[in-house]
């Protein structure tokens, strides 16, 4: 059997990050297996369609590092891949159902169904279709299409059966179907619904796996029945486990930071950290090894090793993926990737500037702050020179001392010369070193924190630093 997979984006809205692991598992398993991964755009549900959703969704898979075989963009032997531009095929096979007496047409106005509803919760019952329609004669149903009367095809659910499919992670689900609506399967506009579409569509793109979040399984008794209903083959359903908050209050939610899978790449996490960290959120290799290429990952992924039970998206083990990638980048990739957040930095400096901030941040987004003395004039207050129990004369004297020394260098930005003439000027006048070195940081960068100040001068400038330290002198 030649593997297929597929993400079936919804463009309703921004894709999440949990999207990106179903996404990765998806992938995985089809290039392993030497198959085809293919992107679907599920657009049928056109209340909730968000403009510009579905452009955004694909440039994010592919700024994750992602590409598809087969879908929007690029077409392939089983197009279109936008569900709104198959449409006659929905029809073709709701039609094919109402033939064979397993789908049926349905005239009640909303407000009949409401009602009904309404009626039915108050008897603390499970709202269902009553199948009012269900007793309308050949005749009947002919009339009233012919007068124009609004409908919808409803799939007429067997009675007293157990609906049963096989879940990989889940093994055998079994529902009874009395549990389970008429659902309706071509709305009155004559757009299929989710249910339907996405059933003839698997079919046809001849998906062999279909990996999505277990808030899926609900429909999943319906598209089983839909599968027996044409004599197809279903294809293998795998619903992953859902990704949880660490304080195990429920689903991951917005409350401990982002969710969406873009927001992860702005806050500048690497795709490649947050692919790593999304391979062990609900699948282990077995083996103690943390750190995974996405070809590696793609070599040993399988779905016996999938969890069971829900994962918890720990952002703090997060935080030690991307500290691990950026301090593997080279200087050279590592300012290319520095750019988008400091985009007025030319490259040359962002590669003179990467190994000064590899192993100070964790996020790339991190080194505005931490850099920002060295594009931006600095202020702060003149107290905060005063440190470690300076006094203003002190600060003047060091400052002084400071600037002869930095006047007098033959080169500027000898990282090696500047140091040792510096602590020659401390040792010669009997400072403390540390207290030293933090007024000289504050005097040139107004912050506490910052990368090596010295190895900061030659990106600084000289005149920038006489400058600052001239300024420390007046206080
Ligand atoms: N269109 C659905 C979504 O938005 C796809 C669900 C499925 O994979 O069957 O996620």
């Amino acid at each position: 059997m030649q593997v297929r997979t597929r993400m079936a984006p919804s463009p309703t809205g921004e894709y999440h990050i949990g999207h990106i692991r179903t996404l990765l598992y998806n992938y995985a398993f089809a290039k392993k297996h030497k198959g085809s991964f293919i992107i679907r755009i599920e657009d049928t549900d056109q209340k909730r369609l968000v403009k510009g959703a579905k452009d955004k969704i694909l440039k994010v898979i592919k700024d994750y590092g992602f590409d598809w075989d087969e879908g929007p963009k690029k077409g392939g032997p089983y197009g279109p891949y936008i569900q709104t531009q198959r449409l006659d095929i929905y029809k073709k096979y709701a039609q094919q159902l109402i033939d064979e007496g397993k789908a049926y047409y349905c005239f009640c106005s909303s407000k009949r169904l409401d009602k009904m509803r309404q009626e039915q919760k108050k008897r603390g019952e499970l709202p269902k279709y009553d199948r009012r329609c269900l007793s309308l004669s050949k005749e009947e149903i002919e009339k009233k299409i012919r007068n124009g009367e609004s409908y919808v095809i409803r799939m007429k659910i067997p009675d007293n059966r157990i609906i049963e499919w096989e879940d990989v992670i889940r093994g055998k689900i079994k529902v009874p179907s009395k549990d389970i609506d008429d659902q309706v399967l071509i709305k009155s506009d004559g757009i299929p619904t989710y249910h339907f579409a996405v059933v003839i569509d698997d079919h046809l793109m001849k998906i062999s796996h279909i990996m999505r979040g277990q808030s899926w399984i609900p429909s999943a008794p319906k598209q089983a029945l839909l599968y027996e209903f044409f004599g197809w083959q279903a294809p293998v359903f795998v619903h992953l486990t859902v990704l949880m908050d660490p304080d195990g209050k429920g689903k991951m939610s917005k409350r401990h930071g982002s969710v969406f899978a873009k927001s992860f790449l702005d806050e500048g996490y690497l795709a490649e950290a947050l692919l790593n960290f999304l391979m062990l959120l609900g699948w282990n290799p077995g083996t103690n090894q943390e750190f995974f290429s996405l070809d590696e990952f793609i070599k040993i992924f399988s779905l016996e090793k999938l969890h069971k039970s829900p994962a918890t998206f720990d952002r703090k083990k997060l935080n030690y993926f991307n500290k691990h990638y950026i301090q593997e980048k080279s200087n050279e990739d590592l300012a290319k990737l520095l750019k988008k957040f400091l985009p007025q930095v030319s490259l040359k400096i962002l590669i003179e500037l990467s190994p000064l901030v590899k192993e100070r941040i964790t996020k790339l987004s991190e080194v505005v702050e931490l850099t920002k003395f060295l594009f931006k004039p600095i202020d702060y207050p003149v107290e905060m020179l005063l440190q470690r129990g300076a006094d203003k004369k002190l600060v003047k004297e060091m400052m002084s001392g400071a600037i002869e020394v930095l006047v007098n260098l033959t080169e500027w930005g000898e990282t090696k010369i500047t140091q040792e003439k510096l602590l020659k000027l401390i040792k010669d006048n009997g400072w403390n070193v540390g207290q030293f070195f933090m007024i000289f940081r504050v005097a040139l960068s107004g912050q506490k924190i910052t990368p090596p100040i010295i190895d900061c001068l030659k990106i600084l400038g000289k005149e920038k630093c006489l400058k600052r330290l001239k300024k420390a002198t007046e206080i």
